[in-house]
Protein backbone atom coordinates (compact mmCIF):
# COMPACT_ATOMS: atom_id res chain seq x y z
CA UNK A 1 0.00 0.00 0.00
CA UNK A 2 0.66 3.90 -0.70
CA UNK A 3 0.87 5.55 2.30
CA UNK A 4 0.39 9.03 2.12
CA UNK A 5 2.46 9.73 5.11
CA UNK A 6 5.69 8.03 3.14
CA UNK A 7 6.18 11.54 1.50
CA UNK A 8 6.60 13.14 4.79
CA UNK A 9 9.20 11.28 6.28
CA UNK A 10 12.72 12.59 4.91
CA UNK A 11 12.70 16.11 7.11
CA UNK A 12 12.09 18.15 4.07
CA UNK A 13 8.69 19.66 3.72
CA UNK A 14 7.18 18.28 0.88
CA UNK A 15 4.34 20.36 -1.02
CA UNK A 16 1.23 19.54 -2.92
CA UNK A 17 -1.30 21.49 -4.74
CA UNK A 18 -4.82 21.01 -4.97
CA UNK A 19 -7.04 21.97 -8.05
CA UNK A 20 -10.86 21.90 -8.67
CA UNK A 21 -12.99 20.35 -11.70
CA UNK A 22 -12.80 23.43 -13.86
CA UNK A 23 -16.46 23.96 -15.63
CA UNK A 24 -15.24 25.03 -19.33
CA UNK A 25 -13.09 22.93 -22.18
CA UNK A 26 -11.43 26.33 -21.79
CA UNK A 27 -10.75 25.97 -17.91
CA UNK A 28 -9.01 22.09 -18.74
CA UNK A 29 -6.52 24.20 -21.16
CA UNK A 30 -5.54 26.80 -19.30
CA UNK A 31 -5.08 24.07 -15.67
CA UNK A 32 -3.54 21.38 -17.64
CA UNK A 33 -0.81 24.50 -18.70
CA UNK A 34 -0.94 25.87 -14.91
CA UNK A 35 0.46 21.84 -13.84
CA UNK A 36 2.80 22.12 -16.34
CA UNK A 37 4.64 24.95 -14.63
CA UNK A 38 3.79 23.92 -11.28
CA UNK A 39 5.44 20.56 -11.63
CA UNK A 40 8.81 22.98 -11.43
CA UNK A 41 8.13 23.09 -7.54
CA UNK A 42 8.42 19.06 -7.04
CA UNK A 43 5.60 18.54 -5.71
CA UNK A 44 4.95 14.97 -3.95
CA UNK A 45 1.42 15.08 -5.55
CA UNK A 46 -1.72 16.78 -6.80
CA UNK A 47 -5.09 16.61 -5.55
CA UNK A 48 -8.44 17.25 -7.01
CA UNK A 49 -11.39 18.13 -5.16
CA UNK A 50 -14.97 16.33 -5.68
CA UNK A 51 -18.00 18.78 -5.58
CA UNK A 52 -16.91 21.03 -3.53
CA UNK A 53 -18.89 24.28 -3.05
CA UNK A 54 -22.11 22.33 -5.08
CA UNK A 55 -19.68 22.22 -8.18
CA UNK A 56 -20.33 18.46 -10.24
CA UNK A 57 -18.79 15.57 -9.04
CA UNK A 58 -18.40 14.00 -12.52
CA UNK A 59 -15.02 15.48 -13.56
CA UNK A 60 -12.59 14.99 -10.89
CA UNK A 61 -11.15 11.40 -12.29
CA UNK A 62 -10.52 13.63 -15.49
CA UNK A 63 -8.41 16.05 -14.23
CA UNK A 64 -6.63 13.27 -12.26
CA UNK A 65 -6.02 11.44 -15.15
CA UNK A 66 -4.50 14.56 -17.31
CA UNK A 67 -2.87 15.45 -14.37
CA UNK A 68 -0.88 12.11 -14.06
CA UNK A 69 -0.02 12.42 -17.73
CA UNK A 70 1.26 15.27 -17.69
CA UNK A 71 3.19 15.03 -15.08
CA UNK A 72 3.97 11.48 -13.95
CA UNK A 73 3.38 12.15 -10.03
CA UNK A 74 1.02 10.59 -7.86
CA UNK A 75 -2.74 12.40 -7.64
CA UNK A 76 -5.28 12.24 -4.95
CA UNK A 77 -8.99 12.29 -5.71
CA UNK A 78 -11.07 14.51 -2.84
CA UNK A 79 -14.51 11.94 -2.18
CA UNK A 80 -17.64 13.46 -0.26
CA UNK A 81 -20.33 11.18 1.25
CA UNK A 82 -23.12 13.69 -0.20
CA UNK A 83 -25.76 12.16 -2.36
CA UNK A 84 -24.17 8.72 -2.09
CA UNK A 85 -24.59 5.16 -1.16
CA UNK A 86 -22.08 3.35 0.51
CA UNK A 87 -22.31 1.08 -3.15
CA UNK A 88 -21.99 4.69 -5.02
CA UNK A 89 -18.68 5.00 -2.89
CA UNK A 90 -17.36 2.13 -3.86
CA UNK A 91 -17.99 2.83 -6.99
CA UNK A 92 -16.24 5.84 -7.72
CA UNK A 93 -13.04 4.36 -5.75
CA UNK A 94 -12.84 1.42 -8.14
CA UNK A 95 -12.97 4.04 -11.46
CA UNK A 96 -10.00 6.12 -9.16
CA UNK A 97 -8.21 2.98 -8.57
CA UNK A 98 -8.13 2.31 -12.58
CA UNK A 99 -7.72 5.50 -13.89
CA UNK A 100 -4.30 5.19 -11.40
CA UNK A 101 -5.89 7.37 -8.49
CA UNK A 102 -3.24 6.27 -5.40
CA UNK A 103 -4.80 8.66 -2.61
CA UNK A 104 -8.18 9.99 -1.53
CA UNK A 105 -8.87 12.35 0.79
CA UNK A 106 -11.65 11.18 2.63
CA UNK A 107 -14.25 13.78 3.65
CA UNK A 108 -18.20 13.62 4.62
CA UNK A 109 -18.60 16.96 2.55
CA UNK A 110 -21.07 19.49 3.11
CA UNK A 111 -24.66 20.17 2.86
CA UNK A 112 -25.66 21.05 -1.27
CA UNK A 113 -26.51 24.23 -2.08
CA UNK A 114 -29.85 25.73 -0.24
CA UNK A 115 -29.39 22.99 2.55
CA UNK A 116 -28.54 24.46 5.89
CA UNK A 117 -27.36 20.82 7.37
CA UNK A 118 -26.32 17.67 5.97
CA UNK A 119 -28.08 15.12 5.76
CA UNK A 120 -27.03 11.28 5.29
CA UNK A 121 -28.08 9.41 2.29
CA UNK A 122 -30.38 6.44 2.86
CA UNK A 123 -27.22 3.89 2.72
CA UNK A 124 -24.82 5.84 2.72
CA UNK A 125 -22.29 7.67 5.63
CA UNK A 126 -22.89 10.37 8.11
CA UNK A 127 -19.21 11.11 9.02
CA UNK A 128 -16.19 10.91 7.10
CA UNK A 129 -14.69 7.96 9.64
CA UNK A 130 -17.20 5.72 7.92
CA UNK A 131 -15.88 6.92 4.87
CA UNK A 132 -12.26 5.97 6.11
CA UNK A 133 -13.14 2.77 7.63
CA UNK A 134 -15.16 1.54 4.32
CA UNK A 135 -11.88 2.51 2.09
CA UNK A 136 -9.71 0.71 4.54
CA UNK A 137 -11.51 -2.36 4.46
CA UNK A 138 -12.58 -2.55 0.51
CA UNK A 139 -9.61 -0.38 -1.24
CA UNK A 140 -6.57 -1.04 0.58
CA UNK A 141 -4.16 -0.05 -1.53
CA UNK A 142 -5.46 3.80 -1.36
CA UNK A 143 -3.62 6.16 0.82
CA UNK A 144 -5.92 8.24 3.04
CA UNK A 145 -5.95 12.19 3.87
CA UNK A 146 -8.28 13.49 6.45
CA UNK A 147 -9.00 16.75 6.84
CA UNK A 148 -8.65 19.00 10.08
CA UNK A 149 -9.65 22.34 11.00
CA UNK A 150 -7.12 24.90 13.17
CA UNK A 151 -10.13 27.27 13.93
CA UNK A 152 -12.04 24.27 14.35
CA UNK A 153 -15.55 22.55 12.41
CA UNK A 154 -18.42 25.47 12.18
CA UNK A 155 -20.64 21.93 13.48
CA UNK A 156 -18.33 20.82 16.22
CA UNK A 157 -20.02 21.27 19.98
CA UNK A 158 -16.87 22.43 20.79
CA UNK A 159 -13.18 22.38 20.00
CA UNK A 160 -12.68 19.36 21.94
CA UNK A 161 -15.08 17.16 20.36
CA UNK A 162 -14.31 17.96 17.38
CA UNK A 163 -10.52 16.94 17.75
CA UNK A 164 -11.97 13.42 19.24
CA UNK A 165 -13.61 13.65 16.18
CA UNK A 166 -10.68 13.65 14.14
CA UNK A 167 -8.80 11.54 16.03
CA UNK A 168 -11.53 8.95 15.16
CA UNK A 169 -10.85 9.54 11.29
CA UNK A 170 -7.05 8.86 12.24
CA UNK A 171 -7.57 5.47 14.40
CA UNK A 172 -9.80 4.50 11.28
CA UNK A 173 -6.85 4.68 9.24
CA UNK A 174 -6.16 8.38 7.64
CA UNK A 175 -2.42 8.41 6.64
CA UNK A 176 -2.50 12.46 7.07
CA UNK A 177 -4.40 15.28 8.37
CA UNK A 178 -4.21 18.33 5.73
CA UNK A 179 -5.98 21.41 7.32
CA UNK A 180 -8.63 23.73 6.09
CA UNK A 181 -6.84 26.64 5.04
CA UNK A 182 -5.77 29.73 7.85
CA UNK A 183 -3.96 33.20 7.73
CA UNK A 184 -2.28 33.00 10.99
CA UNK A 185 -0.48 30.27 11.81
CA UNK A 186 -0.77 31.01 15.51
CA UNK A 187 -4.15 28.90 15.05
CA UNK A 188 -2.32 26.26 13.20
CA UNK A 189 0.56 25.76 16.05
CA UNK A 190 -2.18 25.86 18.91
CA UNK A 191 -4.20 23.24 17.05
CA UNK A 192 -1.56 21.13 16.27
CA UNK A 193 -0.22 21.25 19.61
CA UNK A 194 -3.57 19.75 21.26
CA UNK A 195 -3.57 17.08 18.40
CA UNK A 196 -0.52 15.65 19.54
CA UNK A 197 -1.43 15.92 23.44
CA UNK A 198 -4.67 14.08 22.06
CA UNK A 199 -2.23 11.04 20.99
CA UNK A 200 -2.82 11.81 17.05
CA UNK A 201 0.80 11.04 15.85
CA UNK A 202 0.52 11.58 12.12
CA UNK A 203 1.59 14.16 9.62
CA UNK A 204 -0.29 17.57 10.20
CA UNK A 205 0.02 19.39 6.58
CA UNK A 206 -1.30 22.97 6.99
CA UNK A 207 -3.24 23.94 4.17
CA UNK A 208 -2.22 27.31 2.56
CA UNK A 209 -4.62 30.06 0.22
CA UNK A 210 -2.54 32.49 -1.51
CA UNK A 211 -5.08 35.19 -1.64
CA UNK A 212 -5.13 37.35 -4.61
CA UNK A 213 -8.25 39.96 -4.04
CA UNK A 214 -9.68 41.13 -1.34
CA UNK A 215 -13.42 39.95 -2.61
CA UNK A 216 -12.13 36.52 -2.30
CA UNK A 217 -10.80 36.02 0.63
CA UNK A 218 -13.62 37.61 2.18
CA UNK A 219 -15.71 34.92 0.03
CA UNK A 220 -13.68 32.12 1.22
CA UNK A 221 -13.35 33.32 4.70
CA UNK A 222 -17.12 33.19 5.13
CA UNK A 223 -17.46 30.26 2.65
CA UNK A 224 -14.68 28.06 5.25
CA UNK A 225 -14.79 29.97 8.60
CA UNK A 226 -11.49 31.36 8.17
CA UNK A 227 -11.04 34.41 10.05
CA UNK A 228 -8.92 37.18 8.05
CA UNK A 229 -6.40 39.15 10.29
CA UNK A 230 -6.86 42.59 10.59
CA UNK A 231 -3.70 43.29 9.22
CA UNK A 232 -4.17 41.38 6.19
CA UNK A 233 -7.55 42.75 5.95
CA UNK A 234 -6.28 46.36 6.54
CA UNK A 235 -3.08 45.44 4.25
CA UNK A 236 -5.26 44.27 1.68
CA UNK A 237 -7.99 46.92 1.39
CA UNK A 238 -5.73 50.11 1.72
CA UNK A 239 -5.86 49.75 -2.67
CA UNK A 240 -8.31 48.56 -5.00
CA UNK A 241 -5.74 47.85 -7.38
CA UNK A 242 -6.16 44.27 -8.21
CA UNK A 243 -2.16 44.06 -8.65
CA UNK A 244 -1.68 45.33 -5.57
CA UNK A 245 -3.91 42.95 -3.82
CA UNK A 246 -2.16 40.26 -5.52
CA UNK A 247 1.15 41.67 -4.45
CA UNK A 248 -0.58 41.53 -0.42
CA UNK A 249 -1.98 38.20 -1.08
CA UNK A 250 1.09 36.47 -1.95
CA UNK A 251 3.27 38.13 0.28
CA UNK A 252 1.25 37.20 3.43
CA UNK A 253 1.43 33.20 2.13
CA UNK A 254 4.84 33.83 1.94
CA UNK A 255 5.29 35.15 5.33
CA UNK A 256 3.20 31.88 6.12
CA UNK A 257 5.47 29.36 4.18
CA UNK A 258 8.76 30.87 5.92
CA UNK A 259 7.11 30.47 9.40
CA UNK A 260 5.72 27.31 8.81
CA UNK A 261 9.12 25.97 7.50
CA UNK A 262 11.18 27.54 10.74
CA UNK A 263 8.44 25.45 12.50
CA UNK A 264 9.34 22.27 11.56
CA UNK A 265 6.52 21.05 9.53
CA UNK A 266 6.09 18.00 7.46
CA UNK A 267 4.33 19.62 4.28
CA UNK A 268 2.59 22.12 3.02
CA UNK A 269 -1.04 21.71 0.75
CA UNK A 270 -1.21 24.88 -1.29
CA UNK A 271 -4.70 25.70 -2.86
CA UNK A 272 -3.63 27.17 -5.97
CA UNK A 273 -7.40 27.33 -7.22
CA UNK A 274 -6.15 25.71 -11.01
CA UNK A 275 -3.68 29.13 -11.05
CA UNK A 276 0.17 28.71 -11.26
CA UNK A 277 0.88 32.81 -10.38
CA UNK A 278 0.42 33.05 -7.03
CA UNK A 279 2.27 29.98 -6.26
CA UNK A 280 4.92 30.86 -8.63
CA UNK A 281 5.47 34.38 -6.77
CA UNK A 282 5.53 33.20 -3.79
CA UNK A 283 7.60 29.71 -3.97
CA UNK A 284 10.07 31.66 -5.85
CA UNK A 285 13.16 30.93 -4.18
CA UNK A 286 11.77 29.15 -1.23
CA UNK A 287 13.79 25.70 -0.53
CA UNK A 288 10.57 23.50 -0.59
CA UNK A 289 9.55 20.23 -2.05
CA UNK A 290 11.97 17.44 -2.77
CA UNK A 291 14.10 19.57 -4.82
P1 LIG B 1 -16.40 15.05 9.45
O1 LIG B 1 -15.04 14.65 9.86
O2 LIG B 1 -17.41 13.97 9.28
O3 LIG B 1 -16.90 16.14 10.48
C1 LIG B 1 -18.12 16.86 10.28
C2 LIG B 1 -18.64 17.38 11.61
O4 LIG B 1 -19.17 16.30 12.40
C3 LIG B 1 -17.59 18.03 12.51
O5 LIG B 1 -18.20 19.08 13.20
C4 LIG B 1 -17.14 16.91 13.44
O6 LIG B 1 -16.69 17.39 14.69
C5 LIG B 1 -18.41 16.09 13.59
N1 LIG B 1 -18.16 14.62 13.65
C6 LIG B 1 -17.27 13.92 12.89
N2 LIG B 1 -17.33 12.60 13.15
C7 LIG B 1 -18.29 12.45 14.09
C8 LIG B 1 -18.83 11.30 14.75
N3 LIG B 1 -18.39 10.06 14.47
N4 LIG B 1 -19.82 11.51 15.66
C9 LIG B 1 -20.28 12.76 15.93
N5 LIG B 1 -19.81 13.87 15.33
C10 LIG B 1 -18.82 13.73 14.41
N6 LIG B 1 -15.80 19.63 0.51
C11 LIG B 1 -16.26 19.16 -0.67
O7 LIG B 1 -17.47 19.16 -0.90
N7 LIG B 1 -15.40 18.69 -1.62
C12 LIG B 1 -14.07 18.64 -1.44
O8 LIG B 1 -13.33 18.20 -2.31
C13 LIG B 1 -13.55 19.12 -0.20
N8 LIG B 1 -12.21 19.08 0.07
C14 LIG B 1 -11.75 19.47 1.29
C15 LIG B 1 -10.38 19.36 1.57
C16 LIG B 1 -9.87 19.75 2.81
C17 LIG B 1 -8.39 19.57 3.08
C18 LIG B 1 -10.74 20.30 3.79
C19 LIG B 1 -10.20 20.77 5.11
C20 LIG B 1 -12.09 20.41 3.52
C21 LIG B 1 -12.62 20.00 2.29
N9 LIG B 1 -14.00 20.07 2.00
C22 LIG B 1 -14.47 19.61 0.78
C23 LIG B 1 -14.95 20.63 2.98
C24 LIG B 1 -15.59 19.55 3.88
O9 LIG B 1 -16.40 18.69 3.11
C25 LIG B 1 -16.44 20.25 4.94
O10 LIG B 1 -15.62 20.97 5.81
C26 LIG B 1 -17.43 19.37 5.69
O11 LIG B 1 -18.33 20.23 6.38
C27 LIG B 1 -16.82 18.45 6.74
O12 LIG B 1 -16.15 17.40 6.18
P2 LIG B 1 -15.25 16.42 7.12
O13 LIG B 1 -14.78 15.33 6.25
O14 LIG B 1 -14.25 17.18 7.87
O15 LIG B 1 -16.41 15.88 8.09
Amino acid sequence: RMSLASHYQDGSCAISFELFPPRTEKGMEALCENVRRLTQFMPAYFTCTYGAGGSSQGTTLEVLRKVREITGLPVASHLTCVGATAEDLEDYLAQATQTGVEYIVALRGDPPKGESAFKMTDGGFRYANELVEMIRSKFSNLGIAVAGYPEVHQEAVDAQTDLDNLKRKVDAGGDIIITQLFYDNADFYRFRDKCVAAGINVPIVPGILPVTNFAQADRIASMCKARIPNELREAMTESEDDKFQFEVGVQHARMQTADLLENDVPGIHYYVLNKSDAAEALLDGMQLGSA
